[in-house]
Parts: C-alpha cells; sequence; structure tokens
C-alpha cells in the first residue's frame, strides 16, 4: 500500500457512494489523516445516517454540513473547518459530489437539467475550491514534502469517462448529455486550475473511478466495479501521484484518459 501522508482531507458528497466508501476507507487506513471532514449537504436526514454512526465511533472524523450547489453554505463550510484546524492548512480535498438527470436521448435533454447538473458538478468544485484554496496553499507553503502530491496539497475532481470528448463512455447506456457535458467541463476546470495552482504547488487531477456500484452506477444496469474495489485503487493511486501529473485525467488506477 503507498503510504498518503495527507494531515486533512475534505470529502464533499460523503453521505454515501463513493464518497462514504473514501471515507470509509481513509479512516481504516494505518496512515489515516488525523482530520477528515465528511461534507454533507442534509446531515439530519436519513441518508446521513451511516456517516453519523462513522463520526460518533472516530475521533477527527467530522460531518461539515456542505451543499455544493450553494455558494454561502460552502462559505460556512469553509468557516467550520477553520475553526477546526485552528490554523494549519488543508492537505487534500477531494470534489466527489455530483448528480446525474437521465434523458433517454439528446431530444429529450432540457434546459433547466443542464443547468441544475452543470451548477452541481462544474460551478461546485469551483467555488468548493476557491473557498479552501487558502487552506490548500497555506497546507503546501508548510509541507516537508519535496514536489506536489496529495500529502502536500491537491484537489481530486471526481470527474467521469463519460466526459472524454474522444471515448465518450458508454453512449449506448445513456446519453445522459448535461451529465457528459459537465464532466467536460470539469476536465477543463481542472486543466485550469492545475495551471493557475502549480505555482502554489498544489497537485490538480481529474479522476474518473470507474463505472461503480452506486445509486448513480446502478442507473442504466447493474455497475461492473465494486464499489470498494475502485476506492482501494482511488485511494493508492492518489497517495502516488506527482508532479508529473498535475492537470491530467486519470481513472482508478491511475492511468491516463484521454480528453
Ligand atoms: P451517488 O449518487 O451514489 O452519490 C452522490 C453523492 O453526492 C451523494 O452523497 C449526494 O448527496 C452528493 N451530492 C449530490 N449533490 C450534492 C450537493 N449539491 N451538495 C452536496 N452533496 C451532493 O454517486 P457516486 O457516489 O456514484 O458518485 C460520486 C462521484 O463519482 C460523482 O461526481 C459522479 O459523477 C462520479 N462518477 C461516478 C461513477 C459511477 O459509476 N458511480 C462513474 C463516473 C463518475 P445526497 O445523498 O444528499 O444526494
Amino acid at each position: 500500500m503507498a503510504v498518503l501522508k495527507a494531515r486533512s482531507v475534505l470529502v464533499t458528497g460523503s453521505n454515501r457512494g463513493i464518497g462514504l466508501e473514501l471515507v470509509k476507507q481513509l479512516v481504516a487506513r494505518s496512515d489515516r489523516p488525523e482530520w477528515i471532514f465528511a461534507g454533507c449537504r442534509d446531515p439530519e436526514g436519513p441518508r446521513a445516517q451511516e456517516l453519523k454512526q462513522l463520526t460518533t465511533n472516530h475521533k477527527g472524523v467530522v460531518i461539515i454540513p456542505l451543499d455544493t450547489s450553494n455558494t454561502s453554505s460552502i462559505k460556512n463550510a469553509a468557516t467550520r473547518v477553520t475553526e477546526l484546524l485552528k490554523g494549519a492548512g488543508l492537505n487534500l480535498l477531494i470534489n466527489n459530489a455530483g448528480i446525474v438527470r437521465p434523458t433517454v436521448n439528446l431530444d429529450s435533454e432540457t434546459a433547466e437539467d443542464m443547468a441544475e447538473v452543470y451548477r452541481t458538478n462544474v460551478i461546485g468544485p469551483m467555488e468548493v475550491s476557491q473557498a479552501f484554496l487558502p487552506f490548500l496553499k497555506k497546507a503546501s507553503r508548510e509541507s516537508s514534502e519535496k514536489g506536489m502530491s496529495c500529502s502536500r496539497a491537491a484537489i481530486i475532481n471526481v470527474s467521469s469517462e463519460a466526459g472524454s470528448i474522444k471515448n465518450i463512455f458508454a453512449w449506448s447506456d445513456g446519453h445522459i448529455v448535461s451529465y457528459r457535458c459537465s464532466k467536460a467541463a470539469l476536465n477543463m476546470l481542472t486543466r485550469c486550475q492545475s495551471l493557475a495552482y502549480a505555482e502554489d504547488k498544489i497537485l490538480c487531477i481529474a479522476l474518473h473511478p470507474g463505472w461503480v456500484q452506486t445509486d448513480m452506477g446502478n442507473l442504466a444496469k447493474p455497475a461492473p466495479l465494486a464499489l470498494d474495489t475502485s476506492v482501494q485503487s482511488i485511494l493508492n493511486t492518489l497517495a502516488c501521484l506527482s508532479e508529473k501529473d498535475t492537470g491530467k485525467f486519470v481513472n482508478w488506477e491511475g492511468e491516463a484518459l484521454p480528453w
């Protein structure tokens, strides 16, 4: 197992699916971060019960109320994390929260869905990254790590191969045009972040988690990749990423994907 030396991690959308599994596996690692901030838009709701249980059993795992499609919620989350970190930086931001609006085909795609999916999947990660940038910069400045890494300071945007313009993954299983466009835009956001934050030594990656067995993954038909397998590989990949990888689009195993 490659070692991840991040002291603090924030995962958005961590009450179910890939986000919840990331928190679960981070907690269980021998190199577990001291702080695991679990972003969740409805901490009191029925879908957050498993996450709540997890936080009561593990010190340093804290639920952060965070609706990534709401600017003031993002600002409040940043304030809460600052209080908890008491002046320390944030090493790793995983922009995982995302939505899909299934549509039969391009003709049935709507302006409302396009806007809602773009708000959550693109504007959300941009605003969350902006809000936490001062803490990422601080972590990077104060790190003893050489070069870029997830142990030093990184933004991981959970993207999708469905947004790859070259591969246009699983077209026959669903056109989901709003989702594809949003992930293509998220990929561009990642490239821009990698250029804008290069001087600050913040690693920026777009990561496709695989076609994974979650509520979203199982929407059209059962997904092939087990949730724990995907997340185990993702964490291993994160631990191995270095300066040469910033600005790339990779899959759960760290293999480069075409934009
Ligand atoms: P799920 O639908 O299982 O879970 C999505 C998570 O995102 C939930 O925790 C949900 O919270 C949260 N979320 C959605 N909108 C918001 C918001 N506005 N604010 C805060 N949280 C929000 O999806 P997955 O776990 O499968 O997907 C996670 C990421 O992986 C997504 O970005 C997705 O696009 C990507 N992905 C997934 C693939 C798959 O096969 N599963 C394939 C490729 C990419 P709530 O419970 O409140 O709705």
